[in-house]
């Protein structure tokens, strides 16, 4: 749905595969929903994809590390740049290798992450234009991800007269101008002059079917492809107040807990090793107490959960990213039953208690 709407707008789409460590299989469902390249910020998802048979463009969208530059170039057809110095590593690497590679300048646009400060930009596009065996394809930025700076039509349109200016300044045509992630998706589709923009990188919103800006739900998609099913290992009945002297908890937090009697406590067999206890939302009628690297701590309202159940939540960007990167959690892929609506709207989080903070 994003690539078909992205399209009527001249934007492509490159799929954002970090969040889950360049796996094969989700990999090919990007590709078969008609998306042509997919981006990756780590190099050793970029060579999983590769060894699992990924053909399609593969581009890593974090600037290289020059201890990587030889399995970039060997691994990635492009990579998103902010050094010279890793520029000119790249050349080497890929001369050594007889080989080239495309690079694509990222330009600062006020979140503060990576890029060229836009008056340095002429300057390191024509010291680009030079290196052999480098292309240069294009400019891109990064915004609402360090500062939730969100794309407008002025950064936007500062983009689009930087790509005008180095053709005027150098005659470079910039063949990619790659506006952003997620977030930009309001401003691709919202009617607002696009401009010279021509691609953007999609991941949350693929994965999750939300507008990074405010996380709300985007129209048509779901929300809930990825769910998050963890095990019950111990329910009893036990005071809500912890009792000894008390100090710091194993993460560094000072407890304090109100007094509400006894509780039905239960323990999942997921921790901050697995998600963020933050980022898990559940239908059920359960409130988290805390959270250690392998322990989830759940107040169930009354009713013990049977040791051995089975709980499933909803997860936000966060979760999922630490879910689907953690060896300890399994993986299991269902393919669809076919192509009905997505299923109504309803996310129903976790009531948190107003001491949540204090009590882990
Ligand atoms: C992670 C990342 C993206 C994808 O961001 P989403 O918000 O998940 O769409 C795009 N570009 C860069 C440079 C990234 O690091």
């Amino acid at each position: 749905m994003l690539v078909a709407q992205l399209h009527t707008r001249g934007i492509s789409v490159t799929g954002v595969t970090k969040a889950f460590l360049g796996d094969y299989r989700l990999a090919n469902t990007l590709l078969a929903a008609g998306i042509r390249t997919l981006g990756d910020s780590r190099i050793e998802n970029i060579e999983a994809m590769r060894r699992n048979g990924i053909t399609a463009p593969l581009t890593l969208i974090r600037t290289p590390m020059p201890s990587q530059v030889e399995r970039v170039v060997a691994a990635a057809d492009m990579s998103f740049n902010t050094e010279l110095d890793v520029i000119s590593a790249l050349s080497n690497a890929a001369r050594k290798m007889d080989i080239g590679h495309d690079v694509v300048l990222m330009v600062e646009l006020g979140d503060l992450r990576e890029g060229i400060m836009p008056g340095d930009l002429e300057e390191v596009a024509r010291e680009t234009l030079r290196f052999p065996n480098i292309n240069l394809k294009g400019i891109g930025a990064n915004l609402a991800c360090r500062s939730g700076v969100s794309p407008d039509s002025t950064n936007m349109g500062e983009l689009s007269r930087l790509a005008n200016f180095l053709g005027d300044a150098l005659g470079f045509d910039a063949e990619i101008i790659s506006g952003g992630n997620s977030s930009n998706l309001k401003w691709a589709v919202g009617g607002a002059d696009i401009g010279r923009v021509n691609n953007l990188r999609l991941g949350e919103s693929i994965l999750l079917g939300l507008d990074p800006l405010h996380r709300q739900p985007i129209d048509g998609l779901y929300t809930d492809a990825i769910k998050l099913v963890a095990e019950v290992i111990e329910c009893k009945i036990k005071p809500s107040r912890p009792w000894g002297e008390i100090a710091q908890t194993a993460f560094g937090e000072n407890p304090w807990v109100r007094d509400r009697g006894n509780i039905s406590q239960a323990i999942l067999a997921i921790g901050r090793q697995d998600i963020d206890p933050l980022g898990i939302s559940s239908s059920q009628e359960i409130k988290l107490l805390g959270a250690s690297s392998d322990h989830l701590i759940l107040d169930t309202s009354g009713h013990c959960l049977s040791v051995g159940s089975m709980i499933s939540f909803q997860i936000n960007y966060s979760a999922l990213l630490r879910a689907m990167t953690s060896p300890f959690v399994t993986k299991t892929y269902v393919e669809p039953d076919g192509h009905g609506p997505p299923p109504s709207i309803s996310s129903t989080h976790l009531q948190l208690p107003e001491d949540i903070h204090q009590c882990y």
